[in-house]
């Protein structure tokens, strides 16, 4: 499914057959009741194709195949090459997070500050002028916060932009807009510069 040396995930598409994708390119995630070991999740994904289409990701693939984790193989992001293998990187990643890096990371509004987070606990994105409208439920808090991030920092583990944008806003727990509804509120929202910086 996710694919170490592209970095991209792989789904079926009707119109190619087979489609790989960036997580950025991902529009909305859904856990899927009862499926828990491992948990899966539903994916609305924008397709090369241009098309969107559904597709279906492990909890595993989503959170820790980015990180190397999976395939014994790691795709060294600075350098665009496959330069570990998963124990040595398992290694690397485990001190890099002990020592306060983080993969993913988010501005939390309702708490005010910078947060930890993995992909499994973003659920809507939306492109806008070169960069993304990300709403991630705060695995701290629980609450909802929008951000407005690079293409980088959703996709390529342990860059975190040094600023984003987040919507002042503290949105209702039950918030499930659809997609469409996301991206309109995302176009007429004000945006506030935050330091990531965890
Ligand atoms: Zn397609
Ligand atoms: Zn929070």
């Amino acid at each position: 499914m996710y694919d170490a040396l592209t970095g991209r995930f792989t789904f079926a598409c009707p119109t190619r057959g087979e489609t790989r994708v960036t997580l950025s390119s991902f529009r909305h995630l859904e856990r899927l009741p009862g499926a828990a070991h491992p948990a899966v999740f539903r994916v609305l994904f924008e397709c090369g194709c241009g098309a969107e289409h559904d597709g279906l990701v492990t909890h595993d693939d989503l959170d820790w195949a980015p990180l190397g984790l999976d395939d014994g193989l790691f795709f060294n992001v600075m350098t665009a090459t496959l330069d570990s293998v998963a124990a040595e990187f398992g290694d690397t990643a485990a001190r890099r997070i002990e020592a306060g890096e983080w993969p993913w990371s988010f501005f939390c509004y309702p708490e005010e500050r910078p947060r930890p987070v993995f992909p499994s606990s973003f659920f809507l994105l939306a492109p806008g002028d070169g960069s993304l409208g990300l709403a991630v439920k705060c695995p701290a808090c629980q609450r909802t916060s929008v951000n407005l991030v690079s293409h980088h920092h959703i996709d390529l583990p342990w860059h975190n932009d040094p600023e984003v944008g987040v919507v002042e806003h503290v949105f209702a727990e039950d918030m499930a807009p659809t997609v469409e509804e996301f991206r309109a509120e995302l176009y007429s929202a004000r945006f506030d510069a935050r330091r990531t910086g965890l």
